[in-house]
């Protein structure tokens, strides 16, 4: 292993957070070229894109590790060890992970439950998936900065995997936030391992020299940052942050 990172946390704050309409229109429901949103849902969602821009806070906290230990379903690294169904098949040989938990706050989820308080569930409702595109929308952007950091190093990045989705237990959420604490952004998890505030993403993504990547999608086709010199293929659109 030659290149090294920071092992330290860092706290990152002021990220660019583009909020993709055909992100928040999936959450509600809506299947992109299949169906389409009538006026009275598209001024609900123009209400609530301008609402949630004003409340939402994204921050992050990304952590480096060097793995010092990896077999077919396990990865080791800063005394944790994370049980990730097939892993070691999906990523190859990794050297490095960066964990990391990312949050938009809690402002946007104190107003939807106020709206669903006043009763005007179709505003509330359309601002929860806001905030769930927004949200989505920072890990990616997470992800795209862990890949910007590695790959000039000749490490190319693996995508992204929490806890809770595929095969990954949801009780691992305790072990990523051993290596990653969410704490200095203010995310916590209660027992069931879900996190506070609400509209918090934990994610897990590797490095290494002969790490395979886009093993599920390809990440530079979702990855909006311009002018990236490693680009394996071409964004599908360009979403301003
Ligand atoms: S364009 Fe591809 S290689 Fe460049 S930072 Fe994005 S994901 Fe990484």
């Amino acid at each position: 292993m030659s290149a090294t990172f920071s092992t330290a946390p860092r706290v990152l704050t002021a990220l660019p957070l583009a909020i993709d309409p055909d992100e928040v229109l999936r959450f509600q429901g809506y299947k992109k070229s299949v169906d389409t949103p009538g006026p009275e849902v598209l001024a609900i969602f123009d209400e609530a894109l301008a609402l949630g821009r004003g409340l939402v806070a994204p921050r992050a906290v990304v952590r480096w590790l060097a793995v010092t230990r990896r077999d077919a379903d396990t990865i080791e690294a800063g005394g944790v060890t994370l049980t990730i169904p097939d892993v070691g098949r999906l990523w190859g040989p990794i050297e490095w992970v960066a964990a990391a938990v990312c949050t938009i706050g809690d402002g946007l989820e104190r107003r939807a439950a106020e709206l669903w308080a006043a009763r005007e569930l179709p505003l509330a409702a359309m601002l929860d998936s806001v905030g769930s595109g927004a949200v989505e929308s920072l890990a990616e952007y997470v992800n795209d900065l862990l890949c910007q950091e590695a790959i000039p190093l000749g490490l190319p990045v693996t995508n992204r995997v929490s806890p809770g989705y595929g095969r990954w237990d949801v009780r691992q959420q305790k072990s990523l936030f051993g290596m990653c604490p969410g704490d200095a952004i203010g995310v916590s998890l209660n027992e069931a391992c879900f996190m506070s505030p609400v509209k918090s993403i934990s994610l897990l993504a590797a490095a290494g020299a002969r790490a395979k990547v886009d093993h599920y999608f390809s990440q530079c086709a979702r990855c909006w940052m311009p002018d990236c010199a490693y680009r394996r293929m071409p964004a599908r659109k360009t979403v301003h942050r």
